[in-house]
């Protein structure tokens, strides 16, 4: 990829929970490589497995999941084998997230100062008050925070959201991570606001020099934010190209359906399409491809035999049998 390096690379990820009912497999087998500077957009319906990608990289995974394949390398390290003191401070330093809602993941009883501060604190060392409250300002301002002064003595209920969600960003920022997950972070504001929000985010990984995993079920969002994306469906990546020849020539089924399904501007249409069919239960397990149910182009081996990743152009991959001869 243009001679730059990886950030993060994922191989063969499985993440399963482990319930009375039975094994959920949440995430099959992903293989996903971040390199330096580079924005890439995760998409794909609710429950296919986003989020859980990035709970698994930041070994957030909730009880009772737990990863149970695969690795996760952050700049060469294994991720998933690492101590948990270790592994706190890749967390916040290296590897930062941005949560779908910042109402729930600030802290009520803490002013914006407060919370700042402490992250300014732990990762950097800085606990002089003067100049605290300089690194406080410069992440404000950083994320274009109007009056950060007062903003630096408020409460997260005294703000409105779009604040939130900046202050959120300059959390995430605060310690120059080189890898930000943003998770659906637009998705609890107006539509006015979140243009602006990844409108900052783009702004801030170019300036920053961070590259940014981006978790949308929105693809307008990672066409323009994004400079790759990855589809996944039922817990794998099923297609991931740059960003305009994902959306110029679409070779899996399932992205050809959400394309079609996602409105266009000045395209008029008196219904939009939709994706028949339901996701599959993920706790019974498929031996084939987990689209088949819905696919109207299914060949006889698609229930059958799991498709491989294949190139399908440079830097294009997908699992379908279309495309990979029939596995
Ligand atoms: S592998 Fe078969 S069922 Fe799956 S998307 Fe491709 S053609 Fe459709």
């Amino acid at each position: 990829m243009n001679g730059k390096k990886p950030v993060l690379e994922i191989k063969g990820l499985r993440t399963q929970f482990f319930l009375r009912e039975g094994v959920v497999t949440a995430l099959d087998g992903i293989d996903l490589t971040i390199y330096e500077n580079e924005s890439v957009g995760i998409v794909g319906e609710t429950g296919c497995g986003k989020s859980m990608t990035a709970y698994s990289i930041l070994r957030l995974v909730p009880h009772p999941g737990r990863i149970t394949a695969g690795s996760i390398k952050y700049k060469g390290n294994e991720l998933t084998t690492l101590d948990i003191d270790r592994m706190r401070s890749v967390r916040g330093t290296k590897i930062s997230m941005i949560f779908q809602d910042a109402s729930t993941a600030l802290d009520p009883v803490f002013t914006v100062r407060d919370q700042l501060g402490e992250v300014i604190s732990l990762h950097q060392g800085i606990y002089d008050k003067a100049a605290l409250d300089k690194k406080i300002l410069e992440a404000l301002e950083l994320v274009r925070i109007a009056a950060p002064r007062d903003v630096m003595r408020m409460y997260p209920h005294e703000l409105s959201g779009g604040m939130k969600q900046r202050v959120m960003i300059s959390l995430a920022l605060s310690c120059s991570p080189s890898l930000l997950i943003a998770d659906e972070p637009t998705t609890a504001l107006d539509v006015t606001i979140q243009g602006q929000i990844l409108k900052l985010l783009k702004a801030l990984v170019a300036k920053t020099g961070s590259s940014m995993m981006l978790i949308t079920h929105n693809l307008g969002i990672v066409a323009e934010t994004c400079d790759r994306i990855c589809v996944m469906y039922a817990g794998r990546i099923v297609e991931d190209a740059e960003t305009f020849e994902l959306f110029a020539n679409p070779r899996h089924p399932y992205t050809a359906g959400l394309l079609v399904a996602f409105p266009k501007l000045g395209e008029k249409k008196a219904e939009l399409p939709v994706i028949r069919g339901t996701v599959p239960d993920l706790m019974n397990p498929f031996k084939g491809c987990p689209f088949v149910d819905r696919c109207d182009k299914a060949l006889e081996v698609c229930s059958k035999q799991r498709p491989s990743r294949v190139a399908v152009s440079p830097g294009h991959f997908v699992s379908c049998h279309l495309w990979s001869g029939g596995g």
